[in-house]
This record gives structure tokens, C-alpha cells and sequence, in this order.
């Protein structure tokens, strides 16, 4: 058994969910789900149930916790690490759900999800979220969002981590690396690397008006332009390749897999 599995059960007890219902609104809502064949349905499936053992669930306001929002909101989870080996996110800890986009301290638009990094929340509007899956083409999904935020954030803290550890005791550090190369990654370093140099140069193109092809909010900075370079990689694909096709082909590396192979879009090692 693998360590995020064993630290999701030892931390919350593990009980099976209702998969032909989780299988109903997986249907219902995402496109990536349905589009996939049977076998990467079944893990699909199993993974969504590992992720909602791992975090709690919490609403805020006028709405009540239903299985439908927990198997929806894993599903964009699972969709965005599905060619990478079982990941639980670690740092974040709750996700509270609110019934529609929310007002928050600092903002002058109202939000439809946000990350709390010194919370460890992730907050999400169901509204919002649901939309987001149903109208699966215009790189709009407040759920692909606010993970990618999250497993960026979580894979940039434990680099950092292997490299303080690294000039203090170089044993502790080799056996911390070999768990986290192991268990932990979620990312190859090698490739986010990669990812992160062109990013700094595409960013710079979206604000000088060379590119058009992401949103302009990618351009607000680095780390938004993941977000949406994830959002629209699953719900323009096909586009992004074309338009973008060396961003699309570092996101295939960087993600393992290739969402424009539609039936299991995990890459074949
Ligand atoms: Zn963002």
C-alpha cells in the first residue's frame, strides 16, 4: 500500500460511496468521465473515492452537503492528476462550499472559488462549479482552477522542503527525497522546470498582445497563468495544440496524459 493511501485511512475512516450514483452524476456532468472506456472509468472511480476520504467537506451558507457536490468537485481533482501516480493533496485540508459566487474580504468582484494558502482551504461556489463542468469548451471550470492552484502550491512547498533539508542533514534529505520521488511528487521537477520557463515567456507575450489563446486573467501572474493553462488544456485541447502546441506538449509531460485521446488519455510509460 502507498503512503498517501495509508495516511488517508489512518486520518479519516475509510467507508465506500455509492458508486453507481457517483457514476450517475459523473455521467451527468463531466465530459472527461464519460468519454473514458470502461477500465480508466473504474479507476476514475476508485480515485474519486480516495480524494473524498482524504479532505473534508464543509458548506457556508444557504446550501447542504449532498454526495453530488463531494463526487463532482473530486471529479476535477482526479481529472487533473489522472496520469500521475495516486496523489492526496496534504497541505489543504477542507473544502467549503457555498451556494453561488461569494463576496471576500480584499476583492472588489465577487469570487467563485478561491485557495487560503495560511488556511489550507479551498473554497468553491457550487453554482459555479457545476457550470463550469457543463459547459465543458471555454476553458471555464472554477474546479480545474482552484486544484491546479492548490497541487502547484503543494508541489512548490516540498521542493522547498528537500532543499532546507538538503544543506542541514544530507541522510535525512535522501531519505525524505526518496519518499516524497517516490510517494509525494506529483510533479517531475525536471519538467516543471520546463513548464515554468516557457510560462515566464508566454506571459509576457499575453501582456504584450502577442497571445490571445488563454484568457487574459493567465496574465495576471505565473501562477494564475497555471490555473489556466490547465483549464484550458482539458476543455480546448484540440485548440490549444494547434494554437499553442509547445505549451500543450510540455502540459501532456508535465501531466501525463493527453486529453485529446479521449477513452484513457494517461500516457503509457
Ligand atoms: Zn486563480
Amino acid at each position: 500500500m502507498n503512503i498517501p493511501l495509508l495516511i488517508a485511512q489512518s486520518k479519516y475512516h475509510f467507508w465506500p460511496r455509492d458508486r453507481s450514483y457517483m457514476r450517475q452524476v459523473l455521467k451527468r456532468y463531466s465530459t472527461y468521465y464519460r468519454n473514458l472506456d470502461e477500465p480508466a472509468k473504474r479507476v476514475f472511480e476508485y480515485r474519486v473515492e480516495i480524494f473524498l476520504n482524504a479532505i473534508e467537506f464543509k458548506t457556508l451558507g444557504a446550501i447542504r452537503l449532498k454526495s453530488e457536490i463531494e463526487f463532482l468537485i473530486a471529479s476535477g481533482f482526479v481529472q487533473i492528476t489522472f496520469g500521475r501516480n495516486l496523489y492526496i493533496l496534504s497541505h489543504f485540508k477542507r473544502i467549503i462550499i457555498t451556494p453561488k459566487e461569494y463576496g471576500y474580504t480584499g476583492f472588489k468582484e465577487k469570487l467563485l472559488g478561491h485557495v487560503d494558502y495560511s488556511r489550507r482551504l479551498i473554497t468553491l461556489s457550487w453554482a459555479n462549479t457545476k457550470h463550469g463542468f457543463l459547459i465543458e469548451d471555454d476553458a471555464h471550470n472554477v474546479v480545474l482552477h482552484e486544484m491546479a492552484h492548490a497541487l502547484e502550491f503543494e508541489f512548490r512547498k516540498r521542493i522547498k522542503l528537500v532543499k532546507h533539508l538538503d544543506r542541514r542533514s544530507l541522510p535525512l534529505a535522501i531519505l525524505i527525497s526518496s519518499i516524497v520521488e517516490k510517494s509525494y511528487y506529483f510533479l517531475d521537477n525536471e519538467v516543471y522546470q520546463k513548464w515554468l520557463k516557457l510560462g515566464v515567456t508566454q506571459l509576457k507575450d499575453i501582456r504584450n498582445g502577442k497571445q490571445a489563446f488563454l484568457k487574459s486573467y493567465a496574465a495576471k501572474n505565473i501562477h494564475e497563468y497555471f490555473a489556466c493553462s490547465i483549464e484550458a488544456f482539458f476543455e480546448q485541447s484540440e485548440q490549444m495544440k494547434v494554437e499553442m502546441p509547445e505549451l500543450f506538449d510540455t502540459l501532456v509531460l508535465l501531466l501525463g496524459q493527453d486529453p485529446t485521446v479521449k477513452k484513457d488519455p494517461r500516457i503509457k510509460t
